[in-house]
């Protein structure tokens, strides 16, 4: 089976050009202009669209193992592959923790039956709670790659200090979720408009910096590798690029919805907005979307958080965190850098692939492929012989509604947001698994 896609702009090496590519069975055969069309079986109408690798998601809760849940890791993984993720990442605040060879393999057992594929991480810590290390020597043996006790942050400087010298020895990943306890206590909103409104405590943008510095001190001398989860501080992206610029080995993510949604959403007490770290003031939005801009963040993560009905009910101060969004982040981050270019009316993407909305769109799926692959130590890149896993996307879409109907949690905050541009098909090893935004074979 031979298939062109015909007419579009390729995404290769972190550039765009204009050029078909064509697919052969399970790989990519050709990406040059003027492809020849007799000989293929199917074509492709490209016109306008753009061919990108496969998406990446550095962090996703797959709730597996898990307790009164109404989402799985089926569900989630079709949410995901609408989103054009052919690659997640599953945090390990699952139930019980993932801490432990036993569980790590178990939960692969069953994402080896899944369509896309899961990286399963492991806790950092026993039980996750941030006192004693797990047996980095076991796990890795078994083959994890990233540790994390995403969900709360490692409170103890001497336990995360031992941390980055383990993944110094092991040669893996430790990502944060900087959060010191004692400044984020009883919080659950912005500190300012937010917080003042709904009569409510907060977690201010210091409660993450003030880890995020530590944690750069801690890895000054050590040559692990630390991964800063789910940025929404200024002063956390400041910190992160000046680190960078000392070369510490050091790697940070943020979200769609950070990028997208402002603190003044929590104003009606909508706990689909309830979220941690909370959704930030629109300056630091402003400079959250520049940090994307400007290449400092590697990645565009999804922190994809299903919640059953039941827990999301409440008042603000009594509702679960989270929020699920996996399906929608491209369009998501898409119209926020969008707005951030057009201040009033969208157009529509231009022909000059070097313009300053074309140059955006690269930063954003640099954010979604080569970034987040980087961070897993791997490179992806669509050159003839890769595997064929790839997306065709179509960034002037107009602004609609995403449906969300892989999701059976209720908790997307992008219910009623109009977003632009879509995902419109996925390949997986050349094999088409959405169709028009639907799952067709997975
Ligand atoms: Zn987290």
């Amino acid at each position: 089976m031979r298939t062109l896609f015909a007419g579009g702009v390729v995404f290769v090496g972190g550039r765009f050009c204009r050029a078909d590519l064509l697919m052969e069975e399970t790989r990519v055969m050709a990406v040059d202009r003027g492809l020849d069309r007799s000989d293929v079986d199917r074509v492709v109408v490209c016109e306008g669209r753009v061919i990108a690798p496969t998406f990446i998601d550095l962090h996703t809760h797959l709730r597996y193992p898990g307790v009164d849940e109404d989402d799985d890791p089926t569900s989630i993984a079709r949410a995901a592959l609408v989103g054009g993720y052919g690659v997640i990442v599953a945090m390990a605040n699952t139930q019980p923790p993932i801490d432990r060879v036993e569980r790590w393999r178990e939960a692969n057992s069953l994402f080896a039956t899944l369509p896309i594929e899961v990286v399963q991480a492991a806790t950092v810590t026993l039980g996750r709670e941030g006192h004693r290390l797990v047996d980095f020597e076991r796990l890795v043996d078994a083959g994890v790659e990233i540790f994390s006790d995403d969900g709360s942050g490692i409170q103890d400087s001497s336990v995360m200090r031992q941390a980055l010298v383990a993944s110094a020895e092991f040669g893996v990943l430790i990502a944060q979720h900087s959060e010191d306890a004692a400044l984020a206590a009883g919080g659950v909103v912005n500190d300012g408009v937010a917080a003042d409104a709904l009569g409510v405590a907060s977690i201010p943008e210091v409660a993450e910096s003030v880890m995020v510095a530590r944690d750069i001190e801690l890895l000054k001398g050590i040559p692990g590798r630390l991964h800063l989860q789910h940025v929404s501080a200024r002063e956390s992206l400041n910190l992160f690029r000046q680190a960078k610029r000392e070369g510490l080995r050091i790697s940070a993510e943020v979200t769609p919805h950070h990028l997208l949604l402002p603190d003044t959403r929590v104003l009606g007490g909508d706990t689909r907005f309830k979220v941690n770290p909370p959704l930030r003031s629109v300056p630091t939005q402003m400079a959250l979307l520049q940090g994307v801009l400007d290449g400092s963040f590697d990645a565009v993560a999804t922190d994809h958080a299903p919640h059953p009905d039941s827990r999301k009910r409440g008042s603000y101060q009594e509702a679960a965190f989270g929020m699920v969004g996996i399906s929608e982040a491209m369009p998501a981050t898409w119209t926020a850098l969008w707005r951030t270019i057009e201040s009033g009316e969208r157009r529509k993407l231009g022909s000059d692939l070097a313009s300053p909305e074309w140059i955006a769109l690269g930063r954003l799926l640099s954010c979604l492929t080569s970034g987040p692959a980087e961070v897993l130590g791997r490179s992806i890149r669509l050159a003839p012989q890769a595997r064929a896993d790839l997306v065709v996307i179509d960034p002037s879409a107009e602004p609609r509604e995403i449906p969300s109907r892989w999701y059976r949690s209720g908790n997307s905050p992008y219910r009623g947001e109009m977003l632009i541009g879509r995902v419109d098909d996925v390949f997986l090893a050349g094999r088409q698994v959405v169709d028009e935004g639907e799952v067709v074979d997975a």
